[in-house]
């Protein structure tokens, strides 16, 4: 029944639990005006006189030629490490960077966009941060430097320009892990080795199957609104959990998307395929594709349609008195 796993057997992959390695702080958080002045002053002798600071006051003038500076050092920097310069973009709130649109209080202070929105007065002067005002300068400065993904601490050692590190983020794969239970009302997060425990603990409804071939029995399917039927199936020296959700992501046009998801990373789940069979009445419908990571989760998966999606229609034709079986079979590739 069970074939030996040819793909890297146990809880191989990600490593690297404990911290370790280049933390976030790196350079100072609040990188006092002392440090300020000798970039902005190792600024000024770089640019070969022309720059008219003299070495006082961090001024708008003197801040493009001191990111010009850095950006010539950037070579010695470690990948992942911030410099003095990306120091001074952390928001004294929550210690990520601020990033454009820059908006200052009246006496120049910086705060991010999350946190002003949350805020009544500067965190650091207490003075009014309305009207807005634009710090085009630091904007500037901002477009020049590579910034730590916010996940450094975790072990990303990817530095990126900012209009690149919401995206690059969303798929690093340092992110923590999210509960894989379809819906939003787990707020669990942590590492991969912990979401097997988490479902183990927190979710103790869900059943698992063992081996490649197993049918999913989805009970009641004609339950009004959105529901999930979710159940584990452990093969291969590996665990996959299967969704099946129903749901309108149409207004009045009811849908089923099933789909099977691995307990593992992207690169993992590379080396699976499934397949889905709906089977009855004379009739068959196939869907075969390489599982999902969980770090994509359930609802991307929907979104974009990758996945078994079929109507109430055809979930009737092939129930059995309101009970959908779903043959899955997973297979090594
Ligand atoms: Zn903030
Ligand atoms: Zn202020
Ligand atoms: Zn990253
Ligand atoms: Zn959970």
């Amino acid at each position: 029944m069970s074939r030996p796993s040819s793909a890297g057997g146990g809880s191989g992959g990600l490593g690297g639990g404990g911290g370790g390695g280049a933390g976030k702080a790196g350079g100072g958080k609040h990188g006092g005006s002392a440090a300020v002045a000798a970039a902005a002053a190792a600024a000024a002798a770089a640019a070969a006189g022309s720059v008219p600071g003299s070495g006082a006051a961090l001024s708008a003038a003197s801040l493009p030629a001191a990111a010009a500076a850095n950006a010539a050092n950037s070579n010695n920097l470690l990948p992942g490490q911030p410099s003095e310069l990306t120091a001074l973009f952390e928001c004294p709130v929550c210690f990520d960077y601020v990033l454009p649109p820059i908006l200052q209080c009246q006496a120049g202070h910086l705060v991010c966009n999350q946190c002003r929105q949350k805020l009544s007065c500067c965190p650091t002067c207490r003075g009014p941060l309305t009207p807005s005002i634009r710090n085009l300068a630091m904007e500037k400065v901002a477009s020049t430097l590579p910034f730590p993904c916010k996940y450094s601490s975790a072990g990303c050692a990817l530095s990126l320009h900012h209009s690149e590190k919401p995206e690059h983020e969303e798929v690093c794969e340092f992110r923590p892990y999210t509960c894989p239970c379809p819906g939003a009302t787990c707020k669990w997060h942590g590492s991969l080795e912990a979401v097997m425990p988490h479902l183990v603990h927190a979710h103790k409804s869900i059943t698992t199957l063992q081996g490649e071939d197993i049918v999913f029995l989805a009970t009641d399917i004609n339950l009004p609104g959105a529901v999930d039927w979710v159940m584990m199936q452990s093969c291969f020296n590996h665990n996959f959990m299967l969704v099946l959700e129903k749901q309108e992501k149409y207004e009045g046009h009811q849908q089923f998307f099933a789909v099977v998801l691995l307990i593992g990373t992207r690169k993992q789940a590379e080396n699976f395929a499934y397949r889905l069979e709906l089977n009855g009445n004379r009739r068959r419908l196939t869907w075969e594709a390489t599982p999902r990571s969980i770090h994509d989760g359930v609802a991307a998966a929907i979104l974009n349609s990758d996945c078994l999606v079929f109507d109430t229609s055809i979930a009737h034709l092939f129930a059995d008195n309101g009970n959908l079986g779903i043959n899955v079979t997973i297979s090594v590739c």
